[in-house]
């Protein structure tokens, strides 16, 4: 994947000096035998490090300091293998700028009965030292992950996994550049919002650029270039008939393949993760970018149509959440409905730009006419979305804050062959059910254009939700109506009032 960070994160054991060296050695040695124990399990993204065992408010202050500027931590994992006075936590965690969870293990899975004496009791008591940090972290309204569990219990190496995904696709945010071509499609709302707003919140920038920049560089491509891509094409895709070399459609081939190049050259320099375009401003550009858009965000690029840049910087997030795991992540749009009685179904598209990550077996491709946008007919590949879970997930400014909602669907095969259609679809149901669910979407404001994924779950975007500290709505199978909209009319408030309770 283009720019994915490196990283680590950092276990920070937290102990104190009553117990003399003797017990702290011990405090090291199990911290260590933690470490290398959950690295060699299987699930962990990338290297948990045991950075040290902390026992005064001086060393606390430096690791945390040290955690903001190493450009590779993700964040920390605190651990209090025994008793650490919570106020020698306040000055660094006043300061630390990185995200941490709080893992409540303990060191020793069994209890030793017959031989259990005060000493055992002194080295192994996260049942109490893990208690007063949870009440410092609770008392300055820290977001957090907790997981709780020995260390040698799959489920807890699933949880941290997972949140150390989501400190990666936060790391990767801070200071990610995403290029727009061209404004929002005139008169939307949903895709609209605050860039100095996200910025803040975020950590991302988002920089408008005129097409004709791009259009230069689409222009700059070389002839050569041109030709071994489309070469690349025939070999990865059943390219239809009519588009290969000689062929009477060959030419919109080529010039797809040029735009593929110049947007690639473009985001290169920049240095950009994702982008976004807009059917509105195509001026001097021949197609619409359909298959080069497909293309790019199979290689991790973040992509919103229409100027929606919220969506394009979700997409590249749950891109590197999901980096590795199986199950692709795609800019989608709910498009329309199968409203029969035996059960609905949303087909999701959009006019090209579906990516082939999500593809269940080779896509086709192909040039058809495009209604919108009135330019020459555009490549795109053509092809289902497999059948499984999945989820779609849109993040919306509500003015003065943003909300992140969340569906859980369930992708199936489309009950009849579309011949016709000539654009990637899915075809997913909805949880729990899709009255309750498109209810409950619409009733939040959710958008119609989302970021949809089989590998990125609904943990990790709750993980991303308490680091980016905005609310998450979460649609799933025990989603009632009345309940969530209780909750929404409640968050209102909380949101309003939350910043003014931490101190
Ligand atoms: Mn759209």
């Amino acid at each position: 994947m283009k720019h994915l960070p490196k990283s680590e994160v950092w276990l920070v054991t937290g102990a104190q000096e009553l117990y003399g060296p003797g017990p702290l050695k011990h405090v090291a040695d199990h911290s260590k035998a933690i470490a290398k124990g959950l690295n060699a399990a299987p699930g962990l993204p990338y290297p948990l490090v045991f950075k040290s065992v902390l026992t005064t408010p001086e060393a606390i202050r430096a690791v945390c300091l040290e955690a903001n500027q190493a450009p590779r931590c993700a964040g920390l994992v605190l651990w209090m293998h025994t008793f650490s006075p919570s106020r020698m936590w306040i000055g660094g965690l006043s300061v630390l700028r990185k995200p941490f969870a709080h893992l409540h293990t303990q060191f020793n899975r069994d209890l030793p009965w017959p031989e259990i004496d005060m000493d055992f009791m002194n080295l192994n008591q996260a049942a109490h030292g893990d208690r007063e940090a949870g009440f410092l972290h609770a008392r300055m309204r820290l977001p957090r992950k907790i997981i709780v569990g020995h260390w040698q219990d799959p489920e807890v190496v699933e949880r941290l996994a997972a949140w150390m995904r989501v400190a990666r696709g936060w790391q990767d945010l801070q200071g990610a550049r995403f290029a727009r071509f061209g404004d929002n499609m005139r008169r939307v709302g949903v895709t609209e919002g605050d860039k100095v707003a996200a910025e803040t919140r975020f950590g991302y920038s988002v920089d408008g650029f005129g097409v004709g920049d791009l259009v230069a560089e689409v222009k700059g491509v070389a002839e050569s270039k041109v030709t071994a891509l489309c070469a690349e094409y025939t070999d990865r895709y059943a390219v239809a008939p009519g588009l290969g070399r000689g062929g009477p459609r060959h030419d919109s081939l080529r010039e797809a393949a040029r735009i593929e190049l110049g947007l690639r050259a473009f985001l290169t320099k920049g240095a950009f993760k994702g982008f976004t375009t807009t059917f509105e401003d195509l001026h001097g550009l021949r197609q619409l970018p359909g298959l080069a858009v497909q293309r790019l965000m199979a290689d991790g690029y973040g992509f919103g149509a229409e100027g929606d840049w919220k969506t394009c910087a979700l997409v590249r997030m749950m891109k590197v959440i999901a980096e590795g795991l199986p199950g692709g992540t795609s800019f989608m749009e709910d498009y329309t409905y199968h409203l029969h009685p035996s059960g609905s179904l949303v087909l999701g598209a959009h006019m090209l730009e579906i990516c082939e990550s999500i593809a269940a077996a080779k896509p086709s491709l192909e040039v058809h006419p495009l209604g919108i946008g009135g330019r020459e007919d555009p490549a795109r590949l053509v092809f289902t979305a497999r059948a499984g879970p999945a989820l779609n997930a849109s993040i919306i400014d509500l003015g003065t804050r943003f909300r992140l909602i969340v569906n859980e669907v369930d992708v199936v095969e489309p009950p009849k062959p579309l011949p016709k259609l000539p654009v990637a679809r899915a075809v997913w149901t909805c949880r729990p059910d899709f009255k309750t669910a498109c209810g409950a979407w619409i009733r939040a404001g959710g958008a119609h254009h989302t970021a949809f994924s089989y590998a990125v779950t609904a943990e990790h975007l709750r993980d991303f939700a308490e680091i980016a500290g905005i609310e998450l709505v979460l649609i799933d199978r025990d989603t009632r109506l009345a309940e969530l909209e209780k909750e929404l009319r409640w968050n209102e408030a909380y949101y309003h009032l939350a910043p003014g309770a931490r101190s």
